[in-house]
C-alpha cells in the first residue's frame, strides 16, 4: 500500500484518522521510527508541525529559512535570553536543516547511562548493527581532510602545530557540491537527511504522513492514550486554520525533540512525577571569531568536517568541550558576530577573511550538573515553553578556558585577530593578549552562548521516580505511549547528536512495535 504527503490546505474540515501507529514529529527520530514500523506493514500516521519543504524551497534565502525551517522562527531561547537556541521545524525536522557531521556515541557515555542512570540494554554492541545499517542506508562516510574548506583547514591545522588530537567527521552525503548552504537546506538533495531518504521510503511502503499538523494534546484513559488532537496550520502563515485533525492509534510514539517533547507531555497533564521537563541539556557552545589575511570564505564548502576531543575530559567538576567550526552564512554571521554599529559594519566587510571555531560543552555529566528545564507559561494552548538553563560558575570557567584555547588554536593557524563572544568583545592581536579573557565579564547576555543540540526532557531511566521513560522508551505509567528522540538521553553526549538518535529509535523501533503486537 503506498502512503502519502497531506499539507495543511489539503485539509479542508475537521478529520479522524485511525490507525495502529501515531508518530509525532518527523525529524531523526520520528523518521527512523516511521520507517522501521511502515517495513513491518504497521499502518502509521505522522505528525508534523513544521511544513513540507522540499530542495525546491531551499533556494539559499537565508532569512526565509530561518524563519520557516527552524523552530519558533529561529528566535527560540532561553526564558532570561542568555543562550539562543536553534532548533528545526520542518518535514525531516533538524536532519533537513543541519550540517551533516555523523558520530556514533562515545561509549563512555552509554556506560554512564547504565551505571548512573539504570538505563539497560542500550550499549554499543546493541546498537552497533543499527549504526552499520544507517551508515550504509545515508551514506555516512568520512570527509577527508584533503576536502576540507579553508575554515576547516585552520582548526585542523591549529590543532596539528599545538600536537593536540584531530579528526576527520563523517558525513551522511551524496555527490555533495560543497555548497556549505546546509543550515539552510539543501539545494541538491545530497544531503541525506530523513526528508529525502527514510520517509519517502515509508510513504512507498504505506506510511500517511500530515504535514502542518501541530500536535497540541494526548487525551488519555487510565494507563493508555486514547487519542492525540492536532491543529492544522495554514502553511502560508504556520497559523491554526481552525480544523483539527485527531488520530486514534493503538501506540503513540512522540518524537518531537527536545523541548517540544516535554512540552507537549506537559500541555497533557503528563509529568512522568515531576520529572518532565528535567534534565535539559543543550550542549551550550561559546564561539571564538578570529580574521586572516588570506581569505577563508567560511560560508563555502563543506561546513563542519573537522573535530577534536582533546578537551573533552578535564577531570572531575570540570567542563569539558569538542571543538569544531561552523559555517559562516552572511545572515546568521549578522547576528553571531560581536560588536554593534561600525564596529559590526567593519566585521561583516571583512567576513570572507573570518574564521570562528565552536567549543562545544559536555553538560550533565558531573555531579550536580542537572541541565535546564522546560515548563509552560501558562495554562493555554498556544502557550511558549519557558527554557531555563541557569549558567553557574562552573559553566562560566569552562567557557573562558575553552576560549583561551581556541584563540591559541586561531593564533597558532596564523589569525592576525581573535575576538571573543563578549557584548564588547575582547579583542586580542596576539597569543600575549589571550590572558585579557581572564579579566573579561562571564555571565549571562555579556558573553554570547548558542545552543544546536538539545537533550533530554523525558530521560530515559531505571526507575520511574528520576526518570521520564524506562529502558524500552515506553513512558513509566502508560501502556501505549513511547518517546522516540533526544529527549529521552539522560546526559548530553559530548558528539553531535543526530547518528546516536538515528540509531536509538533504529534500535527502539522494536519495542514500539511490540507495543502493537506486532513480532515482525
Ligand atoms: C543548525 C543546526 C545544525 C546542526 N548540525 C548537526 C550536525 O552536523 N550533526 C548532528 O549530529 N546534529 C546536528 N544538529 C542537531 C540535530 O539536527 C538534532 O539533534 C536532531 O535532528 C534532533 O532529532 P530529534 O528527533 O530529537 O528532533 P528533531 O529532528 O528536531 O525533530 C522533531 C520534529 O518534531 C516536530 N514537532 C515538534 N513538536 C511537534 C508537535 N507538537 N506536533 C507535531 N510536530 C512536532 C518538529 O517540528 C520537528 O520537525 C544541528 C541542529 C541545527 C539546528
Ligand atoms: S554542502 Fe553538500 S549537503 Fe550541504 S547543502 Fe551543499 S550540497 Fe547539500
Amino acid at each position: 500500500m503506498m502512503g502519502r504527503i497531506w499539507t495543511g490546505d489539503e485539509l479542508t474540515e475537521d478529520t479522524t484518522l485511525t490507525c495502529d501507529v501515531c508518530v509525532v514529529g518527523s525529524g531523526a527520530g520520528g523518521g527512523v521510527l516511521g520507517l522501521e514500523l511502515a517495513k513491518r506493514g504497521l499502518d502509521v500516521v505522522m505528525l508534523e508541525e513544521g511544513g513540507y519543504h522540499t530542495r525546491r524551497d531551499f533556494d539559499l534565502d537565508e532569512a526565509k529559512a530561518y524563519s520557516t525551517f527552524y523552530q519558533e522562527g529561529g528566535n527560540r531561547a532561553t526564558d532570561d535570553l542568555a543562550i539562543s537556541i536553534f532548533q528545526g521545524r520542518t518535514v525531516g525536522g533538524g536532519t533537513t536543516i543541519n550540517w551533516c557531521a555523523c558520530f556514533r556515541t562515545p561509549p563512555e557515555i552509554l556506560e554512564r547511562w547504565r551505571d548512573v542512570h539504570g538505563v539497560k540494554g542500550l550499549d554499543t554492541a546493541a546498537l552497533t548493527p543499527h549504526w552499520d545499517w544507517l551508515e550504509e542506508r545515508l551514506s555516512i562516510r568520512d570527509w577527508p581532510i584533503e576536502q576540507a574548506n579553508r575554515n576547516n583547514r585552520i582548526l585542523w591545522d591549529g590543532l596539528g602545530a599545538l600536537g593536540y588530537s584531530r579528526g576527520t567527521v563523517k558525513r551522511n552525503v551524496r555527490a555533495c557540491a560543497a555548497l556549505g548552504t546546509c543550515g539552510v537546506g539543501c539545494p541538491t538533495d545530497a544531503k541525506q537527511s530523513t526528508l529525502v531518504t527514510l520517509i519517502p521510503e515509508a510513504v512507498e511502503k504505506g506510511l500517511r504522513l500530515y504535514a502542518n499538523a501541530s500536535v497540541r494534546q494526548l487525551s488519555t484513559q487510565g494507563v493508555r492514550v486514547t487519542a492525540v488532537h492536532a491543529d492544522v496550520l495554514d502553511p502560508a502563515t504556520s497559523r491554526p486554520s481552525g480544523r483539527r485533525l485527531t488520530v486514534n492509534a493503538k501506540v503513540t510514539a512522540v518524537c518531537g525533540g527536545a523541548i517540544n517533547s516535554p512540552g507537549l507531555l506537559l500541555r497533557s497533564k503528563l509529568t512522568g512525577r515531576g520529572n518532565v521537563g528535567k534534565r535539559l541539556f543543550l550542549h551550550p557552545v561559546v564561539i571564538s571569531q578570529a580574521r586572516f589575511r588570506e581569505r577563508v570564505e567560511a560560508y563555502s564548502g563543506a561546513p563542519l568536517t573537522v573535530y577534536s576531543r582533546q578537551f573533552i575530559d578535564r577531570g572531575p567538576g570540570k567542563l569539558g568541550w569538542l571543538l569544531e567550526v561552523p559555517p559562516l552564512l552572511p545572515l546568521q554571521s549578522a547576528v553571531a558576530l560581536s560588536g554593534f554599529g561600525a564596529e559590526h559594519q567593519e566585521h561583516m566587510a571583512s567576513l570572507p577573511h573570518a574564521n570562528a571555531l565552536l567549543s562545544i560543552c559536555l553538560d550533565g555529566v558531573h555531579p550536580g550538573d542537572e541541565g535546564g528545564t522546560v515548563a509552560l507559561r501558562d495554562a493555554s494552548e498556544y502557550t511558549r515553553f519557558k527554557v531555563r538553563y541557569p549558567l553557574r560558575d562552573f559553566h562560566w570557567e569552562g567557557f573562558r578556558e575553552a576560549l583561551k584555547v581556541s584563540a591559541r588554536i586561531q593564533f597558532a593557524a596564523g589569525a592576525e585577530q581573535v575576538m571573543s563572544p563578549h557584548s564588547r568583545p575582547v579583542v586580542m592581536r596576539g597569543e600575549k593578549d589571550i590572558a585579557l579573557l581572564d579579566r573579561a565579564p562571564y555571565s549571562p547576555l555579556e558573553c554570547s552562548v548558542v545552543s544546536a543540540h538539545q537533550m533530554g526532557g523525558c530521560a530515559m531511566g531505571g526507575s520511574p521516580q528520576t526518570s521520564v521513560v524506562d529502558s524500552t522508551l515506553r513512558y513509566w505509567d502508560l501502556d501505549n505511549l513511547f518517546i522516540v528522540d533526544g529527549s529521552v538521553f539522560p546526559t548530553a553526549l559530548g558528539v553531535n547528536p543526530m547518528e546516536t538518535i538515528l540509531g536509538v529509535a533504529r534500535w527502539g523501533s522494536q519495542h514500539v512495535a511490540a507495543a502493537v503486537g506486532s513480532t515482525a
